[in-house]
């Protein structure tokens, strides 16, 4: 047997990677604190489970139209066109196995070898991989963090070049943990609009986890509900982060490009590749996009709110630590680089945010990500993630501070 040159040189997923370990040290006993995987603790709410429930029962069980049923798909676009401002149709959306899928599926559809896709990092671990895999150069810009990790217009506009295919926009950020603001994206795609040949892709999956409790005023904003970039923004989205139902595996896209033809050809190899996601998550699908989620959507947010200011005091107060307060999605990406050169109480050295985060597991049992696969210019990083509760939060914190106090 052999295995391509493209799948042997792919690294495997860091985040997935450290969720395994942890599992494994808990298995053997050991009382870990596991801040690794971005994934609620809490459950899919329980209208949302019976809408699947209802539809499996009632026989609900064969293949259905690729891109998802016509009443799933015309929920997604009518959440869409109500709550992003995106003039979006039925025939304009699929709906995916996770954001995931459609991120790759996007990437197969606009890479050709050779072509640029310019990433804004700190970077959540899956793009560079899956634009490689297309054969795609992945050119990252770096976001200071004395500038909360974003990248300025000036940034992005001496990345782009008229080989740039695509740019990669995901607010609120994994794994920095910021969203930008309306204005700041709205600067940004005047960058991308002066360049015709380059596709917008808005990885908007933690749309409902912006936090104005922490940033006054912060709200998400889609940049496909600017005109000038409305056929040239790939919107995508799913149901993993704001629904607590990342093991169900739904993603959904929205491309009106090309007059339709691009989510054509998307769905084209969807059809070849996976075909439709379950078919009876489809009233699911419909049931979680209806106004009866929206409390339950609200207080996972509201919760998850209280979180980020939290997690962001506890890390702030880390004297070896340098870090941006969190206002989205669910984490915190400190800079351990104080903590270079100095050596654990069980004898390793730190060099890095890699090094550090083996110490920190093998030594306090707590796991987090290392920085390095989220971009060149984060290897010094280690990311926190706080989707857990408040009690497991300060323990893991209380721990990683006393470990961070006893290196020398
Ligand atoms: N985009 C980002 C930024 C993510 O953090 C994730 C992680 N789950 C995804 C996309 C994919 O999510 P899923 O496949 O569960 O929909
Ligand atoms: N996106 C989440 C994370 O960054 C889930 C794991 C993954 O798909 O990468 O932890």
């Amino acid at each position: 047997m052999k295995v391509t040159e493209r799948v042997r040189r792919m690294k495997e997923s860091s985040t997935l990677a450290v969720a395994a370990r942890a599992a494994a040290l808990k298995r053997e006993g050991a009382d870990v604190v596991a801040f690794g995987t971005g994934e609620p603790d809490f459950d899919t709410p329980a209208n949302i489970k019976e809408a699947a429930e209802r539809a499996l029962r009632a026989g609900q069980t064969k293949y259905v139209l690729t891109p998802g049923t016509p009443e799933a798909r015309a929920a997604v676009a009518a959440k869409l066109r109500d709550e992003n401002g995106i003039a979006c149709r039925p025939e304009h959306v699929s709906i995916t196995a996770g954001a995931k899928h459609a991120l790759y599926l996007v990437l197969q559809v606009l890479v050709e070898p050779g072509d640029d896709v310019v990433l804004p990092t700190p970077a959540w671990v899956s793009y560079r991989p899956l634009i490689e895999l297309a054969g795609g150069r992945c050119i990252e810009v770096a976001g200071a963090m004395e500038n909360g990790f974003k990248v300025t217009p000036a940034q992005l506009a001496a990345a782009m070049t008229p080989r740039t295919v695509a740019v990669i926009l995901n607010s609120p950020s994994n794994p920095c943990g910021v969203a930008y603001s309306p204005d700041e994206v709205r600067a940004l795609c005047e960058v991308v609009a002066a360049h015709p040949s380059a596709s917008l892709v808005s990885d908007e999956i933690y749309e409902k986890l912006a936090y104005p409790e922490v940033t006054p005023g912060l709200r998400h904003f889609s940049p496909a509900s600017i005109p000038a970039m409305a056929d040239r923004t790939i919107t995508l989205n799913g149901m993993s982060k704001a629904f607590a139902m990342t093991g169900w595996r739904i993603g959904y896209v929205c491309a009106t490009g090309m007059g339709g033809a691009f989510m054509q050809e998307l769905v084209k190899l969807q059809a070849q590749m996976t075909n439709n996601i379950p078919s009876f998550f489809m009233p699911a699908i419909v049931e979680a996009l209806s106004a009866q989620s929206r409390p339950a959507v609200e207080k996972m947010r509201v919760e998850f709110a209280r979180r980020a200011r939290l997690v962001g005091d506890l890390v702030h107060a880390i004297p070896r630590f340098r870090s941006v307060a969190p206002d989205g999605a669910f984490y915190s990406f400190p800079s351990i680089a104080p903590c270079k050169k100095l050596t654990s109480p069980g004898g390793r050295r730190i060099v890095d945010g890699q090094s550090f985060a083996e110490a920190l597991l093998a030594e306090v049992h707590v796991a987090v990500v290392p920085g390095a696969d989220f971009g060149e210019c984060a290897a010094d990083h280690v990311r926190i993630t706080f989707a857990t509760d408040e009690a497991t939060l300060r323990k893991g914190l209380s721990r990683i501070a006393e470990f961070t106090a006893s290196l020398r």
